[in-house]
């Protein structure tokens, strides 16, 4: 359980009294005032960096604050420590035997949950657990879109957390922050969102998200939410992994091809879906299979040798056709070799843009990822493809938004936007 301090509770009797001390003497900045009904107490907050001061004043009589104030006078009231899981932080304290005031989180200030410890418990200091309201919408629906001939189904496997900074290369944090906020270890909730495309004859899926071998450290590490996961998003769409004839990689880092392969009932590694043939691209996979220091991490091997072992692996070369109407296009950059994959029909284009445009927010050209290996190919491929995608009214499905499966890069007065699709 990792817990950061996140503000300090403090009960007043005289509030303007108060803020003459902490605002006119210290020179804190007052955030904002907020009653909470439920314990007949208005908070005011005033910013200390990091964390916050939480004035306490009793709207009512019968307020636990009101008692406290007039059992022990104004002063220090509780101290609340910033959790990621309130849920699981309150049963690591009940496994130790730890007695609490609230069994079970309950709504706090600012959309957040919180859960208090008793004090008996805490040496004397009222504890408060907050799990704060996440501020990015997470999304995870299976969305269906038609285009041509085409059905695309957007599907989700769940949330990784990587760090903001590699996430946006020289992009400084002031900037991207308001875009996509950090936690307390710099990490942004990012998605991953496979593409189920189906013609007629044929279900192919362009990547499958981490899946489910994740080490546990590692997964704590990446701050890996699969509770809805691609079992559930093939389920939403009516589909099972049986369903699935044509498997591609867009590039074989672990976020996209961890779930190409599972552990099996005889503890080996296989192929995840069954009846399915694998495509990747040739030199990605000499890379991936030859890792050096800088990509070893990346390239998981029992997330893609297995396919070969089974005899299901195609390799294929630039602007390959996987079926009609879908084909690889080289965008080098992230990977030498990474793929990105055009989808044509019916006079329309969409594309898996993978980690190209990872996310809506990283549209413009020099937002590139620290990650990428040829990160001055990123920006050429980015340059040119956003007039394309501009021109020609692509639809881009950003595998990693948090909260957007698919949008069109729009240009109005000289400003680019994307408008959100899915
Ligand atoms: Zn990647
Ligand atoms: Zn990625």
């Amino acid at each position: 359980m990792k817990a950061v301090l996140d503000h300090v509770g403090i009960a007043v009797s005289d509030l303007p009294a108060s803020l003459a001390f902490f605002k006119d003497v210290l020179g804190l900045h007052v955030e904002a005032s907020e009653e909470i009904a439920s314990q007949r107490v208005r908070a005011t907050f005033l910013h200390t960096g990091q964390s916050t001061f939480e004035m306490l004043e009793a709207t009512a009589p019968d307020s636990p604050v009101a008692k406290f104030v007039e059992k022990r006078g104004a002063g220090l009231h509780h101290v609340a420590l910033r959790v990621d899981d309130i849920e699981a932080a309150l049963a690591h304290l009940r496994s130790r035997g730890i007695r609490l005031i609230d069994e079970t989180p309950r709504p706090g200030a600012e959309g957040a949950l919180v859960a208090f410890v008793h004090p008996s418990a805490a040496h004397g200091v009222l504890v408060e657990l907050k799990q704060p309201a996440s501020k990015v919408e997470l999304f995870t629906k299976a969305v269906r879109h038609t285009l041509g001939d085409f059905e695309l189904i957007t599907l989700s496997d769940g949330f990784i957390g990587l760090d903001g900074g590699a996430m946006f290369g020289v992009v400084p944090r002031a900037v991207w922050e308001k875009r996509l906020p950090p936690d307390d270890a710099n990490r942004i909730p990012l998605g991953m969102r496979p593409l189920l495309v189906r013609s007629g004859k044929t279900t192919l899926l362009i990547d499958a998200g981490c899946g489910d071998k994740m080490d546990p450290k590692l997964a704590q590490l990446y701050k890996l939410d699969r509770r809805y996961h691609l079992d559930h998003a093939l389920a939403e769409a009516g589909l099972t992994a049986d369903d699935i004839d044509i498997v591609v990689a867009s590039h074989l880092h672990f976020d996209h091809v961890g779930g190409f392969t599972k552990i099996d009932e005889d503890g080996k590694l296989a192929p995840r879906f069954a009846k399915a043939k694998y495509i990747a691209h040739r030199a990605e996979w000499e890379d991936a299979t030859h890792p050096h220091e800088r990509n070893r991490a990346s390239y998981l091997q029992e997330n893609f040798v297995p396919l070969q072992d089974a005899g299901v692996l195609t390799l294929v070369d630039d602007a390959a056709e996987i079926i009609p109407g879908v084909r690889y296009r080289r965008s080098g950059g992230h990977t030498a070799h990474h793929q990105v994959v055009m989808i044509e029909s019916g006079g329309r284009t969409a594309v898996f843009t993978a980690d190209m445009y990872p996310t809506s927010v990283h549209v413009p050209d020099p937002w590139v990822m620290g990650y990428d290996l040829y990160p001055m190919d990123t920006l050429a491929f980015k340059r040119a493809f956003a007039r394309e995608a501009i021109e020609r009214d692509y639809l881009l499905f950003f595998e990693h938004d948090p909260s957007m499966a698919a949008g069109y890069l729009r240009e109005k007065d000289g400003k680019r936007f994307v408008e959100r699709m899915i």
